[in-house]
This record gives C-alpha cells, structure tokens and sequence, in this order.
C-alpha cells in the first residue's frame, strides 16, 4: 500500500512554504512513522524562516513535534526499552545519532557525527524528517518517549527543545538548590529555565531582558523577579543592579544563564557573578561580537564559563516529568498560545514572528 502525506516545503526565506502532497516510501528497519498532531514555530525556525540561518530549499522545518506512532518497521523501542506499537503518543529527540562515534561515545549524542536534525535535513526521497507535515520519520538512533498521560499535545509540544535544553542548562549549573540565578533572555526558553530551577529548589531566579512586556509572564511565577536591562552595552556593562545585591548579600549569583545571545548582556552578567560563580551560555548560536575576557579575572574569582548546545536524552525523560508534575496553569505547560491547522502556515509563522504569543503551533490533524 502506497502512503501519501502532506508536507509545507519551505521556499526560501521570504517565500513562504508551498503544501505538497509526498509519497511516503516503505519504512526501513528500525523507521517508525508518526502522524504529527503538534509541532511548534521555534524561534530557530523562525531565524531560518528570515534567512539568518542557511537551509536548504524544500526542507520540511520544525523539530518541536508531538504525534501518534503509525507504523514501524519491526520491532522499535522507546527510550526505556518498551515496544512502540502503533497509537503510542510520543516525541523524541531533536536528532538522530548513531551511538558509536567519537562524540556519541563521549556523552555528547547531539554532535555525533553522522548527526539528522529534524526539521533541518535535507529533504529526502523517503518523507518528511520535520514537523510542518501531516507525518514524520523517525530514523534508527532517534531517542522516543512516550507523552505522559496527563500532558496534552499542546502541552507537551514544546518539550523536545524548549524544555530539554531548559534541563540542561539547569543540569549544567547542578546543584542548584538554594542558588540564586540570574536567567537573560525573558521568552519561552528563560522562562521554562526560571521555572525548572525553581522546581528544583533553587532560592530565586532574576529574569532580566530588554523588552518590559517580555517580563509579564516572568511576574507570574513564584520567586522570580523580573529584571529590566537598559539595550545600551554601556550601561549595561557598568555596575550590579540593586536586586542582585538584594538577593545575594552583595556577593553576586550563583548562577548565570544565557537564553538571548546578547553580547553586552553576557559581559554583564560575568561581571554580576559572586566569586566561584558559574556562567552558561545557550543562546549565543549565531554570530555575535567578541566579548573581552580579563583572564586574571577568571583566576582570581573563581569562575566557571560553559557553553551548552541542544541536550541530551535523558534530559528529554526529565523534561517530561517536568512538566507532568506541573500545575497545569503554570508557564512551561501554557507557552502554546496559538494553533493552526497545516494549511495556515504562512498565517502561524505571521502571528510567531509578531511575538504575541510565546509558541505558536502547527496542529496537522485539524
Ligand atoms: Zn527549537
Ligand atoms: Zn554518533
């Protein structure tokens, strides 16, 4: 039996999508296809969308994905070991890996070396490897999790990146608990950042940007105080805001989180750390300006500087139950406040570009 799908091909950048009937070529051991009910506009769709990222022509973008198993070709399981059988919800890491390379071996799954991102890939013969379709390969080496019960798809859908990285990022700062965090960036990923941390028993999270409004939703969540940054580096590379020294004894945070990939906001924030205080920068994944970097500084204070890329699996598992366990009124569960039906693409990636919402979403089943 011939399968068929729909699929949004992207057209380049400021040419929109065109909607394309595929076929879907048999499964190859170890594919599963899912039919997507769910997959979100992240913001990295959006800088391929405006052309600041490379991509190629006819790709089928959009990696944040919820959907329904409808096939597999023979036995494949989750991520835990238990069989996946058609109906199971799932999603599943942003990329494929092989689990044998130099990275692979090195804990580091999302830079393996025979990498498939979905929603970046090539476009293929076979079918869609992105979530702006009716359905979606999953490839051999593609870590799936099942959707806990209680998480609807909207709920669930910015999970296998908005949220994983969240974990991740939190991870890295580990232990967490009792620490002041500064977190810069105030949309979907610092906010679901502000809210894991503070989950996981840190004290408080600064929430700081550049836009008043993107504070709003950062007023919203228990023991997280909203930080206004003036956009002029040279204010905001001089002198520690009162609600750091507020918060911290004058000594700094512990932690300082990157979401937004402003220069000026990370040399700052280097500055607000407390001696043995450690940096993580997640947003900086497109070319920025230097930043100056005193090295006796770094000895003498103690700190730490790490980079984060993407996620590993298992902080997809916790990202999951991070959001099961959540009230379902809190920030991290409602980000999606927006959906559309396939044939309104154009229109979703309108409404996500005009920030209205944090996530808007693609639901193909509609
Ligand atoms: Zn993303
Ligand atoms: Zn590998």
């Amino acid at each position: 039996m011939t399968r068929e799908c729909t699929a949004a091909l992207f057209d380049g950048p400021g040419d929109g999508f065109t909607l394309a009937t595929m076929e879907l070529a048999p499964l190859n051991d170890g594919e599963v296809l899912v039919e997507v009910t769910a997959c979100a506009v992240c913001g990295s769709d959006l800088h391929t969308i405006s052309g600041r990222r490379p991509c190629p022509q006819h790709t089928v973008l959009g990696h944040e994905i919820v959907g329904r198993v409808i096939d597999t070709r023979g036995p494949v399981a989750d991520w835990s070991g238990g069989p996946l059988a058609p109906g199971d919800r799932i999603t599943w890491s942003i990329a494929a890996s092989c689990g044998s390379c130099f990275y692979c071996t090195r804990d580091l799954p999302q830079k393996c070396l025979q990498l498939t991102k979905y929603g970046h890939a090539d476009p293929g013969q076979d079918g869609p490897l992105g979530g702006f379709s009716s359905h979606c390969r999953l490839l051999p080496g593609t870590a799936i999790f099942r959707l806990p019960p209680g998480l609807s798809d909207l709920e669930a859908v910015p999970a296998n990146c908005c949220t994983a990285t969240s974990v991740a990022a939190v991870r890295m700062a580990d232990p967490i608990s009792g620490a002041v965090l500064l977190v810069l960036g105030a949309g979907s990923l610092g906010l679901t950042i502000a809210e894991f941390a503070l989950h996981n028993s840190a004290s408080n999270v600064i929430i700081a940007d550049i836009d008043p409004s993107r504070l709003d939703q950062a007023t919203t969540i228990a023991g997280c105080t909203p930080l206004l940054l003036d956009p002029s580096p040279d204010d905001t590379s001089t002198g520690r805001p009162e609600v750091i020294d507020n918060l911290t004894d004058g000594h700094g945070v512990d932690v300082a989180i990157d979401v937004s990939g402003a220069t000026s906001a990370i040399e700052a924030a280097l500055g607000w750390l407390r001696i043995g205080g450690q940096a993580i920068l997640v947003g900086s994944v497109f070319e920025s300006p230097p930043i100056p970097l005193d090295p006796q500084d770094v000895v003498r204070r103690m700190l730490r500087i790490s980079g984060l890329h993407n996620y590993r699996p298992r902080d997809l598992q916790a990202a999951l139950a991070f959001l099961a366990e959540l009230p379902s009124h809190s920030v991290s569960r409602t980000l999606v406040g927006a959906s559309f039906p396939l044939s309104d693409i154009d229109r979703a990636v309108e409404v996500a570009h005009s920030r209205t919402h944090l996530r808007v979403a693609i639901t193909p089943t509609d």
